[in-house]
């Protein structure tokens, strides 16, 4: 019998390349492909590749020049390896690809890997395939449900994309070129690729979407659906315990996707609602569609729905024509709103956007200095967020083992990792946990009275 072929998938960048990959590697369940963690096994090896920031292009070729060590030794042993590289420095590059280094086998774009087995069948045979048009067909109803046994390994929470693409074009992102444009999933689909992972175990459903709340799929009754009715909808899978959705523009905070907030008991608090930057000025540039003071009041709008509700952003220092004073206005932002946490880049020219051939670059040693002073800001805001949870019992879902020996990890509804001494039959439960102490990347609990009792008996621990 031959033996069963492995696919090796790499992920590079966003939480949509890492739903990808599972749904790479679903497709090609049927073909008799297994996931392998070592590349080096691998029949087929896949880098599902990142576009949105500096260098990822060369990061892509040098991780190219590793698997092509690989595939030598492979075939010095008489077994073929195959190399595609997927995602979006794919859709960017195409076939230039396959001509600067052609030991790669396949390109696939990001809307067209439920293709994959076609497309591998035909470089069995010697083509170099290259596959990164926008597809009419819709590449979610073609791709197979979600394998049982391969959702069960990847843990009790999973990402579901339910939007895809962008229509908004900020002037500094690739994003509207390399993903296309914005396309919402319908709500009977999603509904059933949630109970299935329901079935295999999974606790907590991510929701995501480059512009996660714009999402704007059909209604199980055939009229579009918003974010919010799709996650009251969600919300009534049996055992999804916990929601949450990634990432927001401040321009499609609608009431409805507000109000959810303050009605779910499923919908966790804590939003990742990236601003960017704290000035009107550097905004307007950045073509957001938003002001500040917008922004301000979509915060406050969520913070009266729901109070103890926690947030996190992501910002660019160093945007072109940004000044001094324009890179304090985001750090009086920062101070306006408190976050629990957040993502800061420097500013990367990105080719074919606007943003890349604007007046006004700012010399890279600003640029660094700037990050430095906004990540200082945004640690000690973390630090206040975490200290606030000591001697406090939250819900912790525990999801895998811990660092030490009989410790689990988990999160709390906050997003915050908690470790916790726990018998490893309570993985995949919601525990009550005290906070003992605060870490610098997480904290420490202990399992609080209200769990021990028909928590434990019922894991039989
Ligand atoms: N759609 C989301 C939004 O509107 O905020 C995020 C999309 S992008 C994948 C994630 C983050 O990467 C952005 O929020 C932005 O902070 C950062 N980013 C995108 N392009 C960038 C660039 N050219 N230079 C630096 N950071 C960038
Ligand atoms: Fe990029 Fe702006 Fe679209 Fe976000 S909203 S994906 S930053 S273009």
């Amino acid at each position: 019998m031959s033996r069963p072929r492995k696919v090796h998938v790499k992920s590079f960048g966003c939480q949509m390349n890492v739903y990808d990959s599972h749904r790479m590697a679903d497709t090609l369940a049927p073909a008799g492909y297994r996931e392998t963690a070592q590349p080096e096994d691998a029949d087929l090896v896949i880098l599902n590749t990142c576009h949105i920031r500096e260098k990822a292009v060369e990061k892509v070729y040098s991780e190219i020049g590793r698997i092509r060590a690989l595939k030598d030794q492979a075939a010095a042993q008489g077994r073929p390896m195959m190399i595609a590289v997927a995602g979006c420095v794919a859709q960017a590059e195409g076939r230039e690809i396959i001509r600067r280094a052609g030991v790669v086998d396949l390109v696939v774009g990001s809307q067209n890997y439920h293709r994959l087995p076609e497309m591998l069948a035909r470089a069995a045979k010697g083509e170099k395939v290259v596959d990164t048009d926008f597809p009419v067909e819709d590449k979610f109803a073609q791709l197979p449900a979600p394998q049982r046994e391969a959702t069960r390994r990847r843990g009790v929470s999973s990402f579901v994309t339910v939007q895809e693409g962008c229509d908004k074009f900020c002037t500094f992102c690739v994003v509207p070129y390399t993903r296309g444009a914005e396309v919402s999933r319908p709500v009977a689909q999603i509904v059933a690729e949630v109970e299935r992972l329901a079935e295999a175990g999974v606790r907590e459903v991510t929701l995501i979407g480059q512009n996660v709340n714009a999402y704007h799929g059909e209604g199980e009754d055939g009229v579009p659906s918003s974010l919010g009715k799709l996650l009251r909808r969600l919300a009534r899978v049996p055992s999804i315990d916990r929601l949450r959705y990634t990432t927001s523009h401040p321009c499609d905070m609608d009431d409805d996707l507000v109000s959810a907030h303050g009605e779910l008991d499923a919908l966790m608090p804590y939003v990742h609602l990236p601003v960017q930057s704290g000035s009107d000025r550097v905004l307007a540039a950045m073509n957001r569609k938003h002001t500040r003071a917008g922004y301000l009041e979509a915060i406050a709008r969520l913070r009266a729905a729901r109070p103890d509700l926690a947030f996190s952003s992501d910002f660019i220092v160093g945007f072109p024509g940004e000044t001094e004073q324009d890179f304090r206005d985001t750090l009086t932002l920062v101070d306006d709103v408190g976050y629990a946490s957040a993502f800061s880049f420097m500013y990367s020219p990105r080719p074919g956007t606007p943003a890349a051939e604007m007046d006004g670059q700012v010399p890279q040693q600003e640029k660094a200095e700037r990050l430095q002073r906004l990540q200082a800001a945004i640690t000690r805001q973390q630090r206040a967020f975490n200290a606030g949870f000591a001697g406090r019992t939250l819900d912790v879902l525990l999801e895998k083992p811990g660092k030490l020996p009989g410790q689990l990890v988990g999160r709390s509804p906050y997003l915050q990792a908690v470790q916790v001494m726990a018998p490893a039959s309570l993985t995949g439960e919601i525990a009550r946990v005290t906070v003992t102490e605060i870490g610098s990347n997480s904290l420490f609990g202990a399992l609080s009275d209200e769990t021990d009792a028909p928590q434990l008996a019922a894991a039989g621990a």
